[in-house]
């Protein structure tokens, strides 16, 4: 046997930019529900769930049977923008599952099928809009990699990859930035107030109601009210990405419902489809709706298949509110293992909404630690924040009590182990 092994065709052909499978060495072949296997025949229970792109879990039967008749009936893949019937169905089902029971009146752009694309959509709108150019977004902020996107965008080391200043974007500090000792928004209106302040009338606030990626940092509902209020108080546009937050993952279908607050522009991908099929939403406010014929255009807006399994997962699974009350009851559970968990470890905290809960070390490498002791145990999760200081809990909305329990308890052991 050779002593050093031969580097696979992923380390020799694929680039260097390749992330999630340096922490999880493995080589995945087939997955349904809440598990992922490898091709030696391991199984992990995946409280990652494609990054917040599988909500209702891996291959759910109901959304594949959807999606094999459609194949296999030849139904339209390619759409471009063009009408389709898989199309007209989405809208229709769309408006009349998820918009009209919540009182909202948006149009729906198709932007391309990423976050990063519907985020460029939202942005761009926004300052065609209002004719202006700043943004405000928040500190550690997540809204993707393309220069729009990336521009909103905190992390610093994903910053430095643009090559290029990152313009027109004023941070201001998200909700409990200062521990609670500053008064919300006092900073943020003080520059919009102060001719000096050099802050240009900006065109739209960007906000996630939880930040996922920066670290789930929950925003407090009566903050996202201010929020709201200051926006339209100063004539600003708002606009929510619910990119990794909307389809249920905080509870209701949209992450700001909680609030009360109806955003001017809202974003939506990830598990839009519910199947990890690619596909994004921009919804706007009818008024918004400004755009030209073809001014923001993309040869993959139309991806009929995504449409077709979002509409049965719009069916399924929207028509009541029983997921609504199971991810808050799921959501607790994690909260309560968590809180047991920080009562007995210092430096260990825990904070989320629904089903994005995290584990905080004060001493960040711990984080990381307890996401491979996990993998190593079966389970795969991954950290976030700054400085990759929380283990990010984002399982399927569609667990089960039995693998929600046995997903904490190799967590628990795993931060026993790091702990001690
Ligand atoms: N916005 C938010 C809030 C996100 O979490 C992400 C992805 N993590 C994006 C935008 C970008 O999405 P994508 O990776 O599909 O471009």
């Amino acid at each position: 046997m050779n002593a050093i092994s031969e580097p696979t065709i992923f380390e020799s052909l694929e680039s260097e930019v390749r992330s999630y499978c340096r922490d999880w060495p493995t080589v995945f072949s087939t997955a349904q529900g809440s598990w992922i296997r490898d091709e030696n025949g391991n199984e992990y229970l995946d409280f990652f769930a494609g990054a917040g792109a599988l909500n209702y879990g891996h291959n759910n039967p109901v959304l594949k049977q959807a999606l094999v008749d459609y194949i296999v009936s030849d139904g339209i893949t390619h759409g471009l923008d063009m009408s389709t019937v898989a199309k007209r169905e989405f809208l229709e089902t769309f408006k009349q599952r998820i918009l009209d029971p919540r009182g909202l009146d948006y149009k729906v752009q198709f932007p391309g099928p990423t976050g990063s694309n519907t985020v460029e959509a939202a942005l761009k709108l926004a300052r065609k809009v209002t004719g202006r150019e700043s943004i405000i977004n928040f500190t550690n902020a997540f809204h993707g990699m393309t220069l729009g996107a990336l521009s909103v965008t905190g992390n610093s080391m994903k910053r430095a990859g643009a090559g290029i200043p990152l313009v027109h974007a004023t941070p201001m500090p998200f909700d409990n930035y200062f521990d609670g000792t500053m008064e919300d928004f006092h900073w943020f209106e003080r520059l919009l107030d102060d001719s000096g302040s050099g802050l240009n009338h900006p065109a739209a606030v960007i906000v996630e109601t939880v930040q996922g990626e920066g670290g789930v940092n929950v925003a407090r509902a009566e903050w996202l009210r201010a929020l709201a209020e200051l926006c339209s108080r100063r004539d600003i546009l708002l606009i929510v990405d619910d990119v990794q937050m909307g389809c249920g993952r905080t509870g209701p279908f949209f992450s700001f419902e909680i609030a009360g607050i109806t955003p001017d522009i809202v974003t939506l991908s990830k598990s839009i489809s519910g199947y990890g099929m690619p596909m994004a939403l921009t919804l706007m406010k009818p008024e918004l709706d400004i755009w030209g014929p073809g001014e923001h255009n993309g040869t993959f807006r139309g991806f009929n298949p995504g449409f077709v399994t979002s509409k049965a997962a719009l069916d399924h699974y929207w028509s009541d509110d029983a997921l609504h009350l199971s991810t808050m009851a799921k959501g607790e559970k994690i909260h309560e293992s968590f809180a047991g968990l920080a009562a007995a470890f210092d430096g260990v905290s825990t904070r989320g909404r629904g089903l994005v809960q995290g584990l905080v070390f004060e001493n960040a490498d711990l984080a990381g630690k307890v996401c491979q002791h996990s993998f190593e145990a079966g389970l795969l999760t991954e950290t976030s924040g700054p400085s990759d200081e929380v283990v990010k809990l984002l399982p399927p909305l569609t667990i089960t009590d039995d693998e929600l329990d046995h997903g904490l308890r190799i967590i628990a052991d795993a931060t026993a182990k790091v702990c001690s």
